[in-house]
């Protein structure tokens, strides 16, 4: 097939914005696939993604589409994982085209994530269609959308599409839009095979697929391949398309989107953003824009019944199969035994993980307090990486510390402004920008802390905008400030699972803070408790559990004494799961409520 008549293009727009309704109807109407087939809304595949309405892995699809120009093109629509903390993996998925449809409810006009999704089209020069869509809605606003567009993306507002996934309005104009206006496959001309790896995928029987896009060149079965970032060999064994689903094909030209299934077993080799070459010819540059993915965000995860550690080892290790960006390995705690500590790319990418565990894996897991990669550099030059309060060096030994920061782009309503601002100015950010998106509503942009925003951030910003704000943030850089590790004492010993690093302003508060919910939590022991909370062994918090013996009797008067018994019974079990630290004896899920209450 001609490849000038090949169009490859994605669906970018802000959660609930109509991405997988318009899909499957653009699916529908290329007769990709039966409108039976579609109510299941394939597309997105794992339950989690569909409660959340996220996408996490991409899935591409081919449509043939006979346009009214009277030729038959190949439209790959390819799919991006909408959600911030999978950027990386969005702007893979964007390298692989050459156009985005973007999508603007019309009911909510632009949101955080459209501006977020908008730049990183235009930065990897795609040609952008917005679509208006929902317009079968009443309380559509077509002329704010139109504004919006001019003003804060700067599209013309000419170049806007009226849709509806729903009723069906505008799928052919969008189809005709993409085959109209976005450019044929670019950098055929390259002399050498150039492929790129957008997503992978682990399958049990045939090792890691690789998702590719072929730029230039061609691939096949038998091909010996090379993958550039790593010069590591392996023998094509079966390339093919998506239709959706995967169909061997005998060649992949350049222009096309589909499937590399190779020599290789392990998916950790197979990266994201690497660039295929044939090694008998091979090319001399890679395609721009790899980069290797590094979590930012970790925390330890341990079994709540430790006979489920196998159980939680196996199920991480099949997790990361088809993750890349998530890595673990074995930590324990004093508090909470055998566990592993956890890296992951942001908030919702940590939030997945731990109820994937949950839900596919059917283990029930309490996990640490997050914490950020901190850099700390010690006397004579040396920087430390520290990303567990276990590791944190003697306060004698540090010249000083720097902790990530993000940029946020937060939309609001202007009435809460004020709380809005509060909230940042709570959590160490600065705002450095405001923009007015219309009568209503306003965008900032903030520096804050990326620690900051781990926790509580983004419901506060909820609740304060009744539901209205949004956020998305990228990493920004490293900056120094005053940070210090906390540790929690029980009668003197520092109990690891509760250490934490924190600004030294906010030290005393969350100690104080930590001091009051274990003191509740801990029951009355027969000897009078101090919990501590030190910053190098200088206390700056403390309270006491109280001094007495807790008779789990008295409830019964009468003499029924089958009831006292059994009582005496739980109370026994109690104590055998019982932790022992500075000789107090701790109720393992004593741990578990201070670790959710934040
Ligand atoms: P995604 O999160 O962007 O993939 O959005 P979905 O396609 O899952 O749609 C989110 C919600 O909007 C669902 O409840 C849809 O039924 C609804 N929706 C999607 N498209 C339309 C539309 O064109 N009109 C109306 N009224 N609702 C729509």
């Amino acid at each position: 097939m001609d490849e000038l008549l090949t169009r490859n293009f994605c669906i970018i727009a802000h959660v609930d914005h109509g991405k997988t309704t318009l899909s499957d109807r653009l699916l529908e109407y290329t007769n990709t696939i039966s409108k039976r087939v579609l109510t299941a809304q394939h597309l997105d595949s794992m339950d989690l993604e569909k409660e959340r309405g996220i996408t996490i892995k991409s899935h591409p699809v081919t449509m043939m589409y006979r346009a009214k120009d009277g030729r038959e093109y190949k439209l790959n629509l390819m799919d991006t994982p909408g959600h911030v903390d999978f950027s990386y993996e969005v702007s893979r998925s964007l390298a692989a085209c050459e156009g985005a449809v973007l999508l603007i409810d019309a009911a909510q006009g632009v949101e955080a994530q459209t501006v977020a999704n908008a730049h990183l089209a235009f930065s990897q020069q795609l040609k952008v269609i917005p679509v208006i869509n929902k317009i079968d809605l009443p309380s559509a606003n077509l002329e704010l959308c139109t504004k919006q567009l001019e003003d804060i993306l700067t599209i013309p507002a000419e170049e806007a599409i009226l849709a509806s996934g729903k009723s069906g309005i505008g799928i052919e104009d969008i189809l005709e839009a993409v085959v109209a206006r976005v450019p044929p496959p670019r950098w055929r001309e390259y002399a050498q095979t150039r492929i790129l790896v957008f997503d992978s995928l682990y399958d049990a029987y045939r090792g890691c697929i690789a998702y590719v896009r072929v730029f230039s060149g061609s691939i096949k079965a038998n091909d010996m391949m090379l993958l550039m970032s790593t010069n590591q060999k392996a023998e094509v064994k079966e390339v093919g398309t998506f239709t959706p689903k995967m169909e061997k094909c005998a060649v992949l030209h350049a222009g096309d989107v589909g499937y590399v299934v190779s020599s290789i077993k392990d998916p950790s080799e197979v990266k994201t953003g690497d660039t295929i070459t044939i090694a008998s010819k091979p090319a001399q540059e890679m395609l721009p824009g790899y980069k290797e993915v590094r979590p930012m965000v970790f925390c330890g995860l341990y079994p709540l019944e430790s006979d489920d550690y196998e159980k939680l080892k196996a199920g991480l290790g099949r997790l990361q199969l088809n993750d890349a960006a998530f890595v673990y390995s074995s930590e324990s705690s004093l508090a909470l035994g055998f566990g592993f500590r956890c890296g992951f790319l942001g908030l919702l990418h940590m939030e997945i993980i731990q109820e994937r565990i949950r839900r596919e894996h059917d283990v029930e897991i309490i996990s640490t307090y997050p914490s950020v990669i901190y850099k700390i550099v010690k006397q004579g030059g040396e920087v430390l990486e520290v990303d567990n309060p276990v590791n944190f060096p003697d306060p004698g030994t540090i010249i000083e510390t720097l902790e990530p920061t993000i940029t946020a782009s937060i939309i609001l309503p202007n009435d809460s402004m004020g709380d809005i601002l509060a909230l940042i100015m709570e959590k160490r950010g600065v705002c450095e920008h405001t923009d007015t998106l219309d009568m209503n509503r306003v965008m900032l942009r903030c520096v804050l802390p990326l620690n900051e925003i781990l926790v509580d951030f983004n419901d506060r910003l909820k609740s304060i905008t009744h539901g209205y704000g949004s956020m998305d943030y990228e990493l920004g850089a490293y900056k120094a400030d005053d940070l210090v590790k906390m540790d929690i004492m029980i009668n003197g010993d520092p109990v690891d699972a509760f250490s934490c690093i924190v600004h030294r302003s906010k030290a005393e508060a969350k100690g104080r803070q930590l001091c009051e919910k274990l003191a509740e939590i801990i029951p009355p022991q027969m000897f009078k408790v101090a919990i501590q909370a030190a910053i190098g062994g200088k206390v700056i918090a403390r309270d006491n559990v109280k001094e007495m013996r807790k008779d789990v009797t008295s409830k019964c008067y009468g003499g029924d004494i089958s009831r006292k018994r059994k009582l005496l019974d739980k109370q026994k079990e109690g104590k055998k799961k019982m932790k022992m630290i500075g000789k107090v004896n701790i109720p393992p899920d004593a741990f578990i409520k201070v670790l959710k209450s934040g």
